[in-house]
């Protein structure tokens, strides 16, 4: 993966943009005033996603002194923070060399996951992106042992050279959906709603669905094609039981997971995917997803992540379940920051799509479904505008994000001196909230 292919890209042209009109800002910039951003917007601020272009390049925490834990949005992650013990370290913190993986399966039966991080890749579908982003994306999951999703759009078959790392998704559109591809899979994730827009289905506009995405889907070019809400087969833990059996009967060494959105029963939820027979529940927040999803539905209909996380986890535990299921959570988790703060509010690990696409250029300019889609190469399916994305290129620049996480992770569990991030999982004493410090 040369330099000079590095610097095709469109993502990394776009930084070094981005960063000169931040420059030219700095004369302005004084402690207490933020200068107007350039791009991004209060989750993804112009600093976070230079910081995010940063980690890509380089593989490692930010040396440019801009701000690459939180956001600016007023609320959420971005008000938490972890209590790190004041004055020197102890010598055993600090040769502390923290366990950083993450088992996926805690039945009794059922195949032997484990990965050496705590984050997947979550799914973006194929005619959300194109075969090179998927590619990218595959590739980096084989690379760090660790797994990405198809998403609803059915299982290209470039990506069959990674199947040991893509988890196969079933979704209510059930597009692309064969026997073939969940035979392949280590994991099945059986998807009934997504944080970004939960009750909404899915919707594909017409003009991302090419030949190649209309074939793969079963359905007609050109035509937008719509997911239903709920799947029309499962209205009870008992339906959704089924649907777990038939995975298991067509699949016996895949690890079941569920995706669910986060409705204020969430907890209620978890506890029937868990008898259901699941390995993991994978809870969705709000603020996840593409510029695809509406933001009126990503605002206001699912409850944010961080209110989900220890409902759902306290339940578990008086169910006395917990420890027979591993509860992955995503929506709006852009750093290594905000999986470690999940991690202490009670989930096990965390599902990552945006901060991905961001590694590999995104701006979160939101015109993921405009005209040809994505002008950087990453939500489009435009035959001209997917190859800025050279797959391995992007690989590249995913894997050094996730090492820059995963040092920082060890430094995080150093400074709390949290022996793994297993350890770490529903330890809400190490974490506040900005607006109860003083309390
Ligand atoms: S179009 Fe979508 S994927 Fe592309 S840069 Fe804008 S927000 Fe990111």
């Amino acid at each position: 993966m040369s330099e000079s292919r590095a610097s095709r890209a469109a993502g990394l042209t776009m930084a070094r943009h981005i960063d000169h009109m931040r420059h030219g800002l700095s004369h302005v910039a004084t402690r207490d005033y933020h200068p107007p951003s350039a791009v991004g917007n209060l989750r993804w601020t112009e600093d976070l996603l230079l910081s995010t272009y940063e980690q890509a390049a380089t593989g490692r925490p930010p040396l440019s002194g801009r701000e690459y834990r939180v956001g600016r949005s007023g609320g959420g992650f971005d008000k938490i923070h972890f209590l790190f013990p004041r004055g020197t370290r102890s010598p055993d913190a600090s040769n502390l060399e923290p366990d950083l993986s993450l088992i996926l399966n805690r039945r009794e039966t059922g195949p032997d996951i484990r990965m050496p991080l705590p984050v997947y890749g979550g799914g973006f579908s194929f005619g959300s992106v194109g075969i090179n982003v998927m590619l990218a994306r595959a590739m980096a999951a084989r690379h760090l042992g660790s797994f990405t999703s198809t998403g609803e759009g059915g299982y290209p078959t470039p990506l069959r050279a990674y199947e040991e790392s893509v988890i196969t998704q079933i979704a209510t559109g059930l597009f692309g959906v064969h026997e073939e591809n969940l035979i392949c899979a280590p994991i099945l994730e059986i998807k009934y709603a997504q944080g970004a827009k939960p009750g909404l289905g899915g919707h594909l506009l017409g003009n991302k669905v090419t030949a190649d995405v209309a074939g793969m889907r079963g359905s007609v070019p050109w035509v937008s094609l719509f997911s239903p809400f709920p799947f029309h087969s499962v209205y009870s833990v008992e339906d959704h039981r089924k649907h777990v059996d038939w995975l298991r009967t067509v699949n016996p060494r895949a690890a079941i997971s569920v995706k669910v959105s986060t409705p204020t029963d969430v907890d209620m939820v978890a506890v029937g995917i868990y008898h259901a027979g699941a390995h993991i529940i994978h809870l969705d927040g709000g603020y996840g997803g593409t510029g695809a999803a509406p933001e009126i539905a990503k605002k206001n209909i699912a409850m944010p992540i961080e209110y989900a996380i220890p409902k759902v986890h306290r339940t578990l535990i008086e169910e006395g379940i917990r420890d027979e299921v591993v509860l992955m959570v995503s929506g709006g988790i852009r750093t290594a920051f905000d999986v470690a703060k999940a991690i202490a509010m009670g989930a096990d690990g965390c599902v990552i799509g945006s901060s991905e696409l961001v590694a590999m250029g995104c701006t979160q300019c939101k015109n993921c479904e405009t005209g040809r889609g994505c002008p950087f190469g990453l939500t489009t399916t435009d035959p001209e505008l997917i190859r800025l994305i050279d797959p391995e290129w992007g690989a590249e620049r995913i894997v050094n994000m996730y090492s820059s996480w995963q040092i920082q992770w060890r430094e995080i569990l150093r400074r709390l001196e949290v022996p793994s991030i297993a350890a770490l999982r529903g330890r809400t004493d190490l974490l506040c909230h900005e607006d109860f410090e003083r309390e």
